[in-house]
């Protein structure tokens, strides 16, 4: 049976519309979900990667939902299929204020507000309360909607498939630790920013948990066994997974090795020309 294909824009409740990105590809599925959360005045969560034809639908939405524009705009996290769009919409809408927690920010837009963990941002019959959530990014921000028990949850639980932590930016002990913040919130729904909405947000969430566990303890046989390198590691443990997505595939090994170097149970000796060997401490 084929899937239906993702729709462009859906409204999966009174105060939460959603308006994709229509950035498909590999690493995004479907494309980013972008969402507009309020009754009447609704605030945008993310802006896509500023595809040309994201604001033509989005004003479109907002139309079909007698909606004039975005009230305010907050963002997820720093990474370009969240706020390639900021542009886009600000010329569309202007003054229209943008926010995300400003950290270790290289290069972004003039101009954006920051946002701190626990200030709540008040909407039309709408709070949303940011919720410090580093590990896939070290600035990501989820956003949790006390009035229906729901959270945004950007890139850090999504829809499709596992969220990647990035070598350079990500860290897997502060993810796995914004996981079990997420999990002490009172969540029933996750609307994350790549996929379909998660009914059973908490189940969603220890499933997470539960394949990171999996992961780094296939981590640990393989180097009980002898596999002493990252490439190694994915071809054994990623045997299943299209060759496209190896590199994806290394990233993750790498960030439960870094992991676990932290925690003193492996050590990485660093070769010339040649990937780390990696051991498990006697
Ligand atoms: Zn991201």
């Amino acid at each position: 049976m084929t899937p239906s294909p993702f729709p462009q824009t859906a409204t999966p409740s009174d105060r939460v519309g959603r308006v994709l990105g229509l950035n498909p590809g590999l690493m995004t599925g479907p494309g980013t979900n972008t969402y507009l959360v309020g009754r009447r005045d609704p605030i945008l969560i993310d802006t896509g990667a500023g595809v040309p034809g994201y604001v033509p639908l989005l004003e479109r939405y907002l139309g079909e939902r007698g909606w004039r524009r975005p009230a305010r705009v907050l963002l997820t996290h720093r990474h370009r299929d969240h706020i390639g769009g900021v542009r886009d919409v600000r010329a569309r809408f202007p003054g229209v204020p943008v926010a995300k927690m400003l950290h270790r920010d290289a290069e972004l837009p003039d101009g954006i507000e920051d946002l701190r963990d626990g200030q709540a941002v008040h909407g039309d019959d709408v709070t949303l309360r940011p919720v410090y959530t580093p590990g896939h990014a070290s600035d990501h921000l989820c956003y949790y909607l006390a009035e229906e028990k729901a959270l945004f949850t950007g890139d850090v639980v999504l829809g499709g498939s596992t969220t990647v932590i990035p070598s350079d930016d990500g860290d897997l002990i502060a993810y796995l630790y914004s996981l079990q913040r997420l999990l002490a919130l009172d969540v029933q729904r996750i609307y994350p920013a790549h996929g379909p909405v998660i009914e059973d947000g908490p189940g969603r969430i220890r499933e997470y948990i539960a394949h990171r566990r999996e992961r780094e303890s296939q981590i640990l046989a393989a180097l009980e066994d002898g596999l002493a390198t990252i490439p190694a590691i994915v071809a054994r443990i990623y045997v299943d997974v299209t060759p496209a997505l190896h590199p994806m595939a290394a990233m993750s090994v790498e960030s439960h090795l870094k992991k676990l170097a932290k925690e003193g149970r492996v050590s990485e000796s660093r070769q010339r020309d040649a990937p780390s060997r990696w051991e498990v401490r006697a």
